[in-house]
């Protein structure tokens, strides 16, 4: 594994959205962890219905299901070249975990994009977010429709609204975020790795800004 990437910030920020752009523009996998833990949701497997319970309160997955999952798919043939991860590490359980297993892997992470938004403005796009059914894309009622009312652009499977999106569920994610993922900030700082972007601003500008920062 060559280039290791950690996108962070709050839920909304706009992680996947940008993590799908840029990995496709370096030629990494983007690793999502909620998308793997919601493919687990739709197939039903033990691993979703135990992340199911903690999902859907808006709290987080306990770090031992959550770090052998990631490594499992850090460890396929595909992240040989590296990997942009999105909404990994969470805690600071995870943080370590993942140092020390690419440390293991002779490998270390190369940068952490922070991507900062207003927790108002996170609300308002955790409300009206709209992820599609088949790889999780994301899209806004307001900031990106699709060309085609509740369709896909990029796989034509359905539009949904995602459980956790709601509001209630929406503020205890920001609390969550808050209390177990922030402190990442300081961590990475420390090692000199985070890097700050202003994610209030549109879709292509933040891009702009994360390609800068990621070396590809
Ligand atoms: P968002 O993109 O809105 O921040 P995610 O799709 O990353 O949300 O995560 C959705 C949910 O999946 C989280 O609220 C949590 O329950 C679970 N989850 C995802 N990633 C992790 C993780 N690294 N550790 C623990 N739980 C996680
Ligand atoms: P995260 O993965 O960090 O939870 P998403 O990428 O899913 O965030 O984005 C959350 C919502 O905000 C989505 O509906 C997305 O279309 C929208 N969004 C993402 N980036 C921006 C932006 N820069 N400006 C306005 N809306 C955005």
């Amino acid at each position: 594994m060559s280039r290791v990437y950690v996108l962070l910030g709050p839920p909304g920020a706009g992680k996947g959205t940008q993590a799908a752009i840029i990995a496709e523009k370096c030629g990494i996998p983007h690793i999502s962890s909620g998308n793997i833990f919601r493919e687990n949701l739709q197939n039903n497997t033990n691993l979703g219905k135990q992340a199911r319970l903690y999902m859907d309160k808006g709290e987080l997955v306990p770090d031992g299901v959550t770090i052998g999952m990631v490594e499992d798919r850090l460890s396929q043939p595909d992240c040989r070249e590296g990997a942009l991860l999105d909404g990994y590490p969470r805690t600071p359980t995870q943080a370590q975990a993942l140092n020390e297993f690419l440390k293991k892997n002779g490998n270390k992470i190369n940068a952490v994009p922070f991507i900062n938004v207003p927790s108002n403005e996170l609300i308002e796009r955790l409300s009206g977010r709209w992820t599609c059914k088949a790889e999780g894309h994301v899209y806004h009622l307001k900031y990106k429709l699709p060309k085609q009312a509740n369709i896909c652009d990029l796989d034509g499977s359905v539009l949904y609204q995602r459980e956790d999106d709601k509001r209630e569920t929406v503020e205890q994610r920001i609390k969550v975020y808050v209390e177990q993922t922030a402190p990442l900030i300081a961590f990475y700082k420390k090692d000199g790795l985070l890097f700050e972007v202003d994610g209030s601003l549109p879709i292509e500008q933040v891009t702009d800004k994360l390609m800068k920062i990621v070396n590809c």
